[in-house]
Protein backbone atom coordinates (compact mmCIF):
# COMPACT_ATOMS: atom_id res chain seq x y z
CA UNK A 1 0.00 0.00 0.00
CA UNK A 2 1.54 3.23 -0.76
CA UNK A 3 2.46 5.37 2.26
CA UNK A 4 0.38 8.58 2.79
CA UNK A 5 1.85 11.90 3.20
CA UNK A 6 1.66 14.17 5.97
CA UNK A 7 -0.29 16.25 4.69
CA UNK A 8 -2.76 13.77 3.93
CA UNK A 9 -2.51 12.18 7.18
CA UNK A 10 -3.16 15.71 9.15
CA UNK A 11 -5.94 16.03 6.73
CA UNK A 12 -7.75 12.67 7.90
CA UNK A 13 -6.75 13.54 11.59
CA UNK A 14 -9.10 16.55 10.83
CA UNK A 15 -11.32 14.80 9.03
CA UNK A 16 -12.00 11.89 11.78
CA UNK A 17 -13.13 14.70 14.58
CA UNK A 18 -15.46 16.12 12.51
CA UNK A 19 -18.33 13.72 13.52
CA UNK A 20 -17.63 15.19 17.23
CA UNK A 21 -18.34 18.96 16.41
CA UNK A 22 -21.53 19.79 14.72
CA UNK A 23 -19.97 22.41 13.15
CA UNK A 24 -20.92 24.53 9.57
CA UNK A 25 -20.02 22.22 6.95
CA UNK A 26 -18.41 25.80 5.17
CA UNK A 27 -16.83 26.80 8.51
CA UNK A 28 -14.93 23.21 8.97
CA UNK A 29 -13.86 23.85 4.87
CA UNK A 30 -12.29 27.41 5.69
CA UNK A 31 -9.93 24.80 8.35
CA UNK A 32 -9.41 21.84 6.30
CA UNK A 33 -6.86 23.60 4.16
CA UNK A 34 -3.71 26.41 4.68
CA UNK A 35 -4.97 29.70 4.59
CA UNK A 36 -1.92 30.84 2.24
CA UNK A 37 1.17 28.37 0.94
CA UNK A 38 4.37 30.52 -0.28
CA UNK A 39 7.06 28.26 -1.59
CA UNK A 40 10.29 30.47 -2.79
CA UNK A 41 12.99 29.96 -4.82
CA UNK A 42 16.65 31.55 -4.00
CA UNK A 43 20.38 31.46 -4.88
CA UNK A 44 23.30 31.94 -1.98
CA UNK A 45 26.82 31.86 -3.10
CA UNK A 46 28.68 29.15 -1.45
CA UNK A 47 32.06 28.88 -0.19
CA UNK A 48 33.71 27.37 -2.90
CA UNK A 49 32.39 30.37 -5.16
CA UNK A 50 29.84 28.73 -6.72
CA UNK A 51 25.99 29.64 -6.75
CA UNK A 52 23.09 27.13 -5.69
CA UNK A 53 19.86 27.36 -5.77
CA UNK A 54 17.64 26.57 -2.76
CA UNK A 55 14.20 25.91 -2.33
CA UNK A 56 11.94 27.45 0.67
CA UNK A 57 8.38 27.28 2.13
CA UNK A 58 6.00 29.29 4.33
CA UNK A 59 2.98 27.94 5.18
CA UNK A 60 0.41 29.52 7.33
CA UNK A 61 -2.43 27.65 8.31
CA UNK A 62 -4.88 29.64 9.81
CA UNK A 63 -4.90 33.24 11.41
CA UNK A 64 -8.21 32.77 13.23
CA UNK A 65 -6.81 32.85 16.90
CA UNK A 66 -4.11 35.84 15.96
CA UNK A 67 -0.32 35.60 14.63
CA UNK A 68 0.13 32.84 12.36
CA UNK A 69 2.81 30.62 14.87
CA UNK A 70 5.50 28.00 13.90
CA UNK A 71 8.95 27.05 13.34
CA UNK A 72 11.00 26.53 10.64
CA UNK A 73 13.10 23.62 10.02
CA UNK A 74 16.07 23.21 7.65
CA UNK A 75 16.26 19.15 5.99
CA UNK A 76 17.02 17.62 2.47
CA UNK A 77 13.73 15.80 2.87
CA UNK A 78 11.11 18.89 3.34
CA UNK A 79 8.80 19.29 0.74
CA UNK A 80 5.50 21.86 0.50
CA UNK A 81 3.22 18.42 1.75
CA UNK A 82 5.18 18.05 5.04
CA UNK A 83 5.18 21.66 5.13
CA UNK A 84 1.68 22.23 5.28
CA UNK A 85 0.55 19.44 7.36
CA UNK A 86 3.23 20.65 10.42
CA UNK A 87 1.53 24.46 9.95
CA UNK A 88 -1.72 22.84 10.11
CA UNK A 89 -0.88 20.97 13.36
CA UNK A 90 0.73 24.15 14.70
CA UNK A 91 -2.67 25.87 14.44
CA UNK A 92 -4.38 23.27 16.58
CA UNK A 93 -1.58 23.18 19.30
CA UNK A 94 -1.59 27.01 19.92
CA UNK A 95 -5.33 26.28 20.31
CA UNK A 96 -4.95 23.29 22.23
CA UNK A 97 -3.15 24.95 25.22
CA UNK A 98 -5.14 28.33 24.55
CA UNK A 99 -2.53 30.61 22.80
CA UNK A 100 -3.38 33.68 20.84
CA UNK A 101 -1.83 31.97 17.84
CA UNK A 102 -2.34 30.72 14.50
CA UNK A 103 -0.30 28.03 12.93
CA UNK A 104 2.35 28.04 10.00
CA UNK A 105 5.64 26.30 9.27
CA UNK A 106 8.47 26.94 7.39
CA UNK A 107 10.89 24.79 5.81
CA UNK A 108 13.97 24.72 3.74
CA UNK A 109 15.30 21.96 1.57
CA UNK A 110 19.10 21.68 2.58
CA UNK A 111 21.78 20.00 4.36
CA UNK A 112 22.90 22.09 6.81
CA UNK A 113 25.04 19.06 8.37
CA UNK A 114 26.94 19.64 4.99
CA UNK A 115 27.03 23.26 5.09
CA UNK A 116 29.40 25.84 6.75
CA UNK A 117 28.13 28.59 9.18
CA UNK A 118 28.14 30.90 7.06
CA UNK A 119 26.52 29.22 4.24
CA UNK A 120 23.88 28.88 6.84
CA UNK A 121 24.05 32.24 8.00
CA UNK A 122 23.60 33.39 3.80
CA UNK A 123 20.60 30.93 2.99
CA UNK A 124 18.79 31.73 6.51
CA UNK A 125 19.39 35.49 5.55
CA UNK A 126 18.17 35.15 2.12
CA UNK A 127 14.99 32.87 2.78
CA UNK A 128 14.12 35.33 5.52
CA UNK A 129 14.10 37.98 2.57
CA UNK A 130 12.39 35.61 0.77
CA UNK A 131 9.13 35.92 2.71
CA UNK A 132 9.66 39.30 4.79
CA UNK A 133 6.41 39.98 2.48
CA UNK A 134 4.29 38.12 5.29
CA UNK A 135 5.89 37.33 8.11
CA UNK A 136 5.90 39.94 11.19
CA UNK A 137 5.08 40.69 14.73
CA UNK A 138 1.40 40.55 14.22
CA UNK A 139 1.10 38.67 11.52
CA UNK A 140 3.62 35.48 11.22
CA UNK A 141 6.23 34.59 13.93
CA UNK A 142 8.86 31.69 12.89
CA UNK A 143 10.57 30.12 15.90
CA UNK A 144 13.41 27.03 15.75
CA UNK A 145 12.65 23.24 14.73
CA UNK A 146 14.47 20.57 12.80
CA UNK A 147 18.05 21.87 12.32
CA UNK A 148 17.42 25.67 13.11
CA UNK A 149 18.25 27.16 17.21
CA UNK A 150 19.12 30.68 18.33
CA UNK A 151 21.57 31.76 16.20
CA UNK A 152 19.17 31.46 13.35
CA UNK A 153 16.65 33.15 15.07
CA UNK A 154 19.23 36.26 15.61
CA UNK A 155 19.90 36.13 11.86
CA UNK A 156 15.92 36.06 10.77
CA UNK A 157 15.45 38.77 13.25
CA UNK A 158 18.76 41.08 12.03
CA UNK A 159 17.86 40.82 8.38
CA UNK A 160 14.16 41.51 9.38
CA UNK A 161 15.17 44.84 10.82
CA UNK A 162 17.70 45.68 7.95
CA UNK A 163 14.63 45.35 5.56
CA UNK A 164 11.95 47.22 7.86
CA UNK A 165 13.83 48.95 9.83
CA UNK A 166 11.95 47.96 12.56
CA UNK A 167 14.24 46.64 15.20
CA UNK A 168 11.48 44.69 16.92
CA UNK A 169 12.76 41.51 18.53
CA UNK A 170 9.49 39.66 18.98
CA UNK A 171 9.51 38.89 15.05
CA UNK A 172 10.61 35.68 16.47
CA UNK A 173 11.08 33.33 19.32
CA UNK A 174 13.74 31.23 20.59
CA UNK A 175 16.22 33.85 20.44
CA UNK A 176 19.23 34.42 21.83
CA UNK A 177 18.41 35.68 25.95
CA UNK A 178 20.86 38.77 25.07
CA UNK A 179 18.62 39.53 22.11
CA UNK A 180 14.94 39.13 24.02
CA UNK A 181 14.68 35.24 24.08
CA UNK A 182 13.31 34.02 27.12
CA UNK A 183 14.51 31.88 29.83
CA UNK A 184 13.55 28.32 29.35
CA UNK A 185 12.59 28.96 25.96
CA UNK A 186 15.60 26.25 25.45
CA UNK A 187 14.52 23.32 27.55
CA UNK A 188 11.15 24.14 27.14
CA UNK A 189 9.68 21.45 24.25
CA UNK A 190 11.42 18.90 26.63
CA UNK A 191 9.51 20.25 29.78
CA UNK A 192 6.49 19.95 28.83
CA UNK A 193 7.21 16.60 27.29
CA UNK A 194 8.57 15.27 30.63
CA UNK A 195 5.16 16.85 31.82
CA UNK A 196 2.64 15.20 29.96
CA UNK A 197 4.99 11.89 30.40
CA UNK A 198 4.39 12.60 34.35
CA UNK A 199 0.63 13.49 33.77
CA UNK A 200 -0.10 10.33 31.68
CA UNK A 201 2.25 7.94 34.01
CA UNK A 202 0.26 8.97 37.02
CA UNK A 203 -3.06 8.45 34.89
CA UNK A 204 -1.82 5.17 34.09
CA UNK A 205 -1.00 4.43 37.99
CA UNK A 206 2.76 3.64 36.95
CA UNK A 207 4.95 5.29 39.43
CA UNK A 208 7.70 7.91 37.79
CA UNK A 209 10.63 6.30 39.96
CA UNK A 210 11.96 3.50 38.10
CA UNK A 211 9.96 4.10 35.36
CA UNK A 212 11.95 3.27 32.27
CA UNK A 213 12.07 5.43 29.11
CA UNK A 214 12.86 5.09 25.46
CA UNK A 215 13.56 8.17 23.29
CA UNK A 216 13.83 8.11 19.52
CA UNK A 217 15.65 11.40 18.65
CA UNK A 218 18.42 12.96 20.39
CA UNK A 219 18.10 16.94 19.60
CA UNK A 220 16.62 19.48 21.23
CA UNK A 221 13.01 17.46 22.03
CA UNK A 222 14.49 14.23 23.18
CA UNK A 223 17.80 14.70 24.78
CA UNK A 224 16.20 17.17 27.26
CA UNK A 225 12.84 15.33 27.59
CA UNK A 226 15.29 12.70 28.44
CA UNK A 227 17.38 14.31 31.04
CA UNK A 228 14.38 15.60 32.84
CA UNK A 229 12.67 12.71 33.25
CA UNK A 230 15.69 11.39 34.36
CA UNK A 231 15.59 13.67 36.91
CA UNK A 232 12.40 13.27 38.02
CA UNK A 233 13.21 9.42 38.72
CA UNK A 234 13.09 7.46 35.42
CA UNK A 235 15.44 5.04 34.29
CA UNK A 236 16.12 6.11 30.34
CA UNK A 237 17.35 2.88 28.87
CA UNK A 238 18.11 3.84 25.25
CA UNK A 239 18.09 6.56 23.32
CA UNK A 240 18.89 7.24 19.15
CA UNK A 241 20.08 9.62 16.68
CA UNK A 242 19.74 9.72 12.73
CA UNK A 243 22.91 7.47 13.04
CA UNK A 244 21.83 4.97 15.32
CA UNK A 245 20.92 3.95 18.77
CA UNK A 246 22.12 3.04 21.84
CA UNK A 247 20.70 0.59 24.88
CA UNK A 248 21.42 -0.23 28.19
CA UNK A 249 18.34 -2.18 30.07
CA UNK A 250 20.37 -0.61 33.46
CA UNK A 251 20.00 2.96 32.57
CA UNK A 252 22.27 5.36 31.00
CA UNK A 253 23.77 9.08 32.12
CA UNK A 254 21.83 11.34 29.89
CA UNK A 255 23.51 14.25 30.38
CA UNK A 256 26.90 12.30 29.95
CA UNK A 257 25.57 10.95 26.69
CA UNK A 258 24.67 14.53 25.56
CA UNK A 259 28.46 15.54 26.08
CA UNK A 260 29.76 12.28 24.09
CA UNK A 261 27.73 13.64 21.37
CA UNK A 262 28.69 17.12 21.58
CA UNK A 263 32.34 15.86 21.14
CA UNK A 264 31.88 13.32 18.75
CA UNK A 265 28.70 14.22 16.63
CA UNK A 266 26.67 11.09 17.69
CA UNK A 267 25.57 8.93 20.37
CA UNK A 268 26.46 5.89 18.53
CA UNK A 269 29.70 4.08 20.31
CA UNK A 270 28.77 5.22 23.78
CA UNK A 271 30.19 3.41 25.84
CA UNK A 272 29.10 0.20 27.74
CA UNK A 273 26.13 0.14 25.56
CA UNK A 274 24.71 -2.40 22.55
CA UNK A 275 24.58 -1.10 19.13
CA UNK A 276 20.62 -1.08 18.36
CA UNK A 277 18.93 0.65 15.49
CA UNK A 278 17.43 4.16 15.10
CA UNK A 279 14.35 1.61 14.64
CA UNK A 280 14.88 -0.82 17.08
CA UNK A 281 14.93 2.20 20.06
CA UNK A 282 10.78 2.45 19.32
CA UNK A 283 10.63 -1.61 20.60
CA UNK A 284 12.77 -1.91 23.41
CA UNK A 285 11.44 -2.90 26.76
CA UNK A 286 10.53 -0.01 28.31
CA UNK A 287 7.50 1.38 30.35
CA UNK A 288 7.55 5.08 28.26
CA UNK A 289 8.34 5.71 25.06
CA UNK A 290 9.31 9.22 23.57
CA UNK A 291 9.22 9.43 19.84
CA UNK A 292 11.17 12.93 19.23
CA UNK A 293 12.54 12.49 15.40
CA UNK A 294 10.59 13.22 12.52
CA UNK A 295 7.07 11.89 10.84
CA UNK A 296 6.12 8.53 10.30
CA UNK A 297 7.77 6.92 13.03
CA UNK A 298 5.71 4.68 14.27
CA UNK A 299 3.92 3.11 11.53
CA UNK A 300 0.94 -0.55 11.02
CA UNK A 301 4.75 -2.27 10.54
CA UNK A 302 5.67 -1.38 13.98
CA UNK A 303 2.90 -0.49 16.51
CA UNK A 304 2.52 -4.17 17.25
CA UNK A 305 5.89 -4.44 18.61
CA UNK A 306 5.12 -1.50 20.55
CA UNK A 307 5.96 -2.25 24.56
CA UNK A 308 6.01 1.02 25.91
CA UNK A 309 2.27 1.57 27.84
CA UNK A 310 3.27 5.34 27.70
CA UNK A 311 3.86 7.26 24.20
CA UNK A 312 4.33 11.19 24.36
CA UNK A 313 5.10 12.55 21.31
CA UNK A 314 7.77 14.77 21.27
CA UNK A 315 8.07 14.83 17.45
CA UNK A 316 5.63 16.42 14.78
CA UNK A 317 3.72 13.99 13.54
CA UNK A 318 5.30 10.64 14.38
CA UNK A 319 2.30 8.17 14.46
CA UNK A 320 0.93 7.42 11.56
CA UNK A 321 -3.29 6.95 11.92
CA UNK A 322 -3.25 3.17 11.67
CA UNK A 323 -0.42 3.06 14.07
CA UNK A 324 -2.83 4.87 16.65
CA UNK A 325 -5.85 2.58 15.80
CA UNK A 326 -3.28 -0.25 16.78
CA UNK A 327 -1.65 1.09 20.03
CA UNK A 328 -5.28 2.20 20.88
CA UNK A 329 -6.40 -1.24 20.42
CA UNK A 330 -3.53 -2.66 22.58
CA UNK A 331 -4.64 -0.21 25.52
CA UNK A 332 -1.49 2.43 25.20
CA UNK A 333 -2.08 5.64 26.44
CA UNK A 334 -0.57 8.03 23.81
CA UNK A 335 -0.29 11.94 24.47
CA UNK A 336 -0.32 13.62 20.80
CA UNK A 337 2.00 16.12 19.66
CA UNK A 338 -0.30 18.74 19.35
CA UNK A 339 -0.48 18.35 23.21
CA UNK A 340 2.62 16.85 24.37
CA UNK A 341 5.20 19.02 22.51
CA UNK A 342 3.20 21.95 23.08
CA UNK A 343 5.64 23.46 25.75
CA UNK A 344 8.01 25.22 22.76
CA UNK A 345 5.15 27.03 21.48
CA UNK A 346 4.08 27.72 24.72
CA UNK A 347 6.82 29.75 26.22
CA UNK A 348 7.61 30.74 23.14
CA UNK A 349 3.96 32.91 23.87
CA UNK A 350 6.12 34.15 26.75
CA UNK A 351 8.82 35.36 25.08
CA UNK A 352 6.43 37.32 22.73
CA UNK A 353 4.61 38.62 24.90
CA UNK A 354 8.00 39.95 27.53
CA UNK A 355 9.18 41.06 23.87
CA UNK A 356 6.49 43.09 22.96
CA UNK A 357 6.74 44.36 26.83
CA UNK A 358 10.14 44.27 26.64
CA UNK A 359 9.94 43.68 30.24
CA UNK A 360 11.54 40.07 30.90
CA UNK A 361 10.83 36.96 33.31
CA UNK A 362 12.92 35.08 36.11
CA UNK A 363 13.44 30.97 34.59
CA UNK A 364 11.09 30.10 37.29
CA UNK A 365 8.46 32.17 36.63
CA UNK A 366 8.53 30.74 32.94
CA UNK A 367 9.03 27.21 34.51
CA UNK A 368 5.83 27.84 36.61
CA UNK A 369 3.75 29.15 33.66
CA UNK A 370 4.46 26.52 31.54
CA UNK A 371 3.38 23.75 34.47
CA UNK A 372 -0.13 25.97 34.30
CA UNK A 373 -0.51 25.74 30.88
CA UNK A 374 0.55 22.00 30.54
CA UNK A 375 -1.67 20.74 33.36
CA UNK A 376 -4.41 22.98 32.45
CA UNK A 377 -4.31 21.90 29.00
CA UNK A 378 -3.49 17.82 29.89
CA UNK A 379 -6.51 17.96 31.99
CA UNK A 380 -9.04 19.45 29.41
CA UNK A 381 -8.31 17.30 27.01
CA UNK A 382 -7.76 14.33 29.53
CA UNK A 383 -11.68 15.40 30.73
CA UNK A 384 -12.86 14.49 26.95
CA UNK A 385 -11.34 11.73 26.32
CA UNK A 386 -13.23 10.44 28.94
CA UNK A 387 -16.58 12.12 28.42
CA UNK A 388 -16.49 11.18 24.71
CA UNK A 389 -14.53 8.05 25.05
CA UNK A 390 -12.23 8.39 22.56
CA UNK A 391 -8.35 8.55 22.53
CA UNK A 392 -6.15 11.67 23.80
CA UNK A 393 -5.84 12.56 20.22
CA UNK A 394 -9.22 13.04 18.83
CA UNK A 395 -10.05 14.36 22.28
CA UNK A 396 -7.30 17.21 21.84
CA UNK A 397 -8.70 17.37 18.27
CA UNK A 398 -11.83 17.83 19.42
CA UNK A 399 -10.62 21.20 21.76
CA UNK A 400 -8.43 22.84 19.23
CA UNK A 401 -10.69 22.88 16.19
CA UNK A 402 -13.68 23.72 18.34
CA UNK A 403 -11.41 26.65 19.53
CA UNK A 404 -10.57 27.90 16.01
CA UNK A 405 -13.88 27.04 14.83
CA UNK A 406 -15.57 29.42 17.73
CA UNK A 407 -12.56 31.98 16.41
CA UNK A 408 -14.06 32.19 12.66
CA UNK A 409 -17.60 32.60 13.50
CA UNK A 410 -16.90 35.00 15.58
CA UNK A 411 -14.85 37.20 13.25
CA UNK A 412 -17.31 36.87 10.75
CA UNK A 413 -16.67 37.23 7.20
CA UNK A 414 -15.16 39.70 5.16
CA UNK A 415 -16.02 41.23 3.17
N1 LIG B 1 8.95 24.27 16.16
C1 LIG B 1 8.26 24.13 17.41
C2 LIG B 1 7.01 23.29 17.24
O1 LIG B 1 6.89 22.51 16.35
C3 LIG B 1 8.02 25.47 18.09
C4 LIG B 1 7.18 26.43 17.32
C5 LIG B 1 7.15 27.82 17.95
O2 LIG B 1 7.64 27.98 19.05
O3 LIG B 1 6.60 28.70 17.30
O4 LIG B 1 6.13 23.34 18.06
Amino acid sequence: MPQKSAYEIAVEQFDNTLPYLHLDPGVAEIMRAPKREMTVRFPVQMDDGTIRVFTGYRVQHSTAAGPAKGGIRFHPNVTLDEVKALAMWMTWKCAVVDLPFGGAKGGVVCNPKEMSLRETENLTRRFTTEISGIIGPMADVPAPDVNTNSQTMAWVMDTYAMHTGIQSSAIVTGKPIELGGSQGRTEATGRGVMISALAALQAKGIPIQGARVAVQGFGNVGAISAYLLQDQGAIVVAVSDSRGGIWNPNGLDVRDVLRYKAETGSVVGYPNTEAISNGDVLIVDCDVLVPAALEGAIHAGNAGQIKAQVIVEGANGPTTPEADEILNGNGRLLIPDILANAGGVTVSYFEWVQDLQSFFWSEAQVNARLQQYMSSAFDQVYAISQREQVSMRTAAYIKAISRVAKAIQLRGLYP
